[in-house]
């Protein structure tokens, strides 16, 4: 309205790249959460951060129609503190390796020309017209692509897994009840590039034989939920999901399913259940999901992340995919990255990327100055790393070598003044209040072993407490039923392995 009522004729939300007008054009979120909304002018690059409603009349006055750039308004660089004209020549950019968040900050999410135009649903094509299935799971299986939900399985082997299974149905489901405190990879890319999710989706369902897929999305996520029905209903006015897909005989249609909020619906057989009407809650396995899943029949469950990534492997090829990350953890990843520092929001790295290259090079280091004690790593249920790990690379093994996991890809930074018993109290918080309840060791053993820790940080603990509590811990991640049991107790166990200085300061009253 603003740029209306300066007498220019812009069209908004426009493909018409030859317009003589102004176009604006709604794209999805580059990532730097902590600077939005940004503004990017094209064909110059600059960009600005933190725009609001007042400042369009100068944007338009000064930038638009004069050239002129407005200093205020440009983004100040994490790394060295200068002021950058161009979005791309920011260091927080320049240090990330983008593959599944191609097309960064400057696609029409929301539009299907946009996607296909970045050569979207070529692969879809190629492997339903050219591609025999087993050669789809060879490619899978050779690139190394691993679930990026958490657990890291060979994404080829649940595929193949799946093939395998004899069944009068199969289904494929997407995995995005992405429920972590702190994490927002699955929704940045679903409200940003719904298509690569859908493509994979449906390159899965003709490789492994599905009929029906179901996309499992937190209801808490209402863009991410319009516009992957949006893409669902664009793809099937091309002919690209539904009946007789591109005239080849197969049919496949995809149905979005809203999550309650629940963070146990993020395990697969909690999952299934809440699909099929049920109370959402964990199942013992096996049977897994691809031997018998959503209604008794066999069913591939993989990540949001997982499948964007798989259009552009079978379109790159393999090589390509392997040529960023290392050896058995090949390609890269997305991270949410929280906490006191320059520069917060969602990144893409290559695994083998240290932690400290993270938080230095990409982040710019904590906003006051403050030393960094320790990052949270892999969700609620992730272990805190001390600063004398930071140069470890970021891979599934590495981190798996040290007891703590990838998991959904959230890292908080933690500053010398936190304390961690307090971080260890606060993600068991979590964890108690979303345990469904069905097994024992987690639900009583987390009400127990959270009551232990407000024992300290009330200043009320004994050495006894102490043992107890890692006792308790260890009983828990053994005998629990399902993931979200098992891990809950790594905040407690990696701050007593790392920190325990700090526990038996509160026991002895000195803090
Ligand atoms: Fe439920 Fe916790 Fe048992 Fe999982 S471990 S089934 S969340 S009670």
């Amino acid at each position: 309205e603003v740029l209306k009522e300066k007498g220019l004729n812009v069209k908004v939300e426009t493909m018409d790249d030859d317009s003589d007008h102004p176009v604006v054009k709604k794209t999805g979120c580059c990532g730097l959460c902590s600077l939005g909304p940004l503004v990017k002018f094209t064909p110059s690059g600059i960009t600005y951060h933190h725009v609001r409603v007042e400042d369009v009349e100068e944007i338009v006055e000064k930038t638009i129609k004069r050239g002129e750039i407005i200093e205020r308004l440009l983004l100040t660089d994490s790394v060295t503190g200068k002021k950058v004209k161009r979005l791309e020549d920011a260091t927080f950019f320049k240090n990330q390796t983008f593959y599944v968040m191609e097309g960064i900050g400057t696609s029409e999410c929301e539009k299907i020309e946009d996607y296909m135009g970045r050569g979207g649903y070529k692969s879809l094509i190629k492997v339903i017209s050219s591609m025999d299935r087993k050669e789809v799971i060879k490619t899978i299986k050779d690139s190394g692509l691993r679930g990026r939900g958490g657990g890291g399985f060979p994404t080829g082997l649940k595929w193949e897994f799946a093939y395998n299974a004899k069944g009068d149905k199969k289904f494929v489901v997407c995995n995005a009840d992405e429920g972590d405190p702190g994490a927002f990879m699955n929704r940045t890319l679903l409200e940003r590039d719904p298509h690569s999710v859908l493509e994979g989706m449906i390159i899965a369902a003709y490789t492994i034989g599905a009929q029906k897929g179901y996309a499992y999305i937190r209801a808490e996520y209402p863009i991410a939920v319009e516009m992957f029905n949006k893409a669902i209903k664009d793809a099937k006015s091309l002919g690209l999901l539904g009946e007789n897909i591109l005239g080849t005989g197969f049919s496949f249609d995809v149905e979005v399913k809203e999550g309650a909020g629940a963070f146990v619906c993020g395990e697969e057989t909690a999952l299934l259940a809440s699909i099929e009407g049920k109370r959402g809650v964990p199942r013992p396995r096996p049977p897994f999901p691809a031997q018998r899943g959503l209604f008794g029949y066999p069913t591939l469950i993989n990540n949001v992340e997982t499948y964007a990534n798989v259009p552009k492997i079978i379109r790159d090829g393999v090589e390509k995919y392997r040529r960023n990350g290392v050896e058995k953890s090949p390609g890269t990843k997305m991270f949410s990255v929280t906490g006191p520092l320059k520069l917060t929001g969602i990144i893409e790295i290559q695994f083998g990327t240290t932690i400290r290259y993270i938080l230095e090079n990409i982040c710019g280091g904590t906003t006051d100055g403050k030393k960094l004690k320790a990052i949270q790593i892999g969700g609620p249920s992730g272990a805190c790393l001390p600063e004398k790990y930071f140069d470890l690379p970021l891979d599934y093994d590495t981190l798996k070598s040290v007891d703590a996991m990838v998991g959904s890809g959230g890292i908080v930074a933690i500053t010398e003044d936190s304390c961690m018993v307090e971080v260890a109290r606060f993600f068991l918080d979590f964890t108690k209040r979303e345990s469904c309840g069905k097994c024992v060791p987690c639900r009583e053993g987390t009400m127990q072993a959270y009551s232990i820790l407000e024992k300290f940080t009330q200043g009320k603990a004994t050495e006894e407490d102490l043992r107890n509590l890692e006792d308790l811990s260890q009983i828990i991640k053994k005998a629990s039923l399902c993931g979200l049991g098992k891990t809950a107790p790594n905040p407690i166990l990696s701050t007593l392995k790392h920190f325990r200085d700090e526990y038996v300061e509160h026991i002895n009253g000195k803090c």
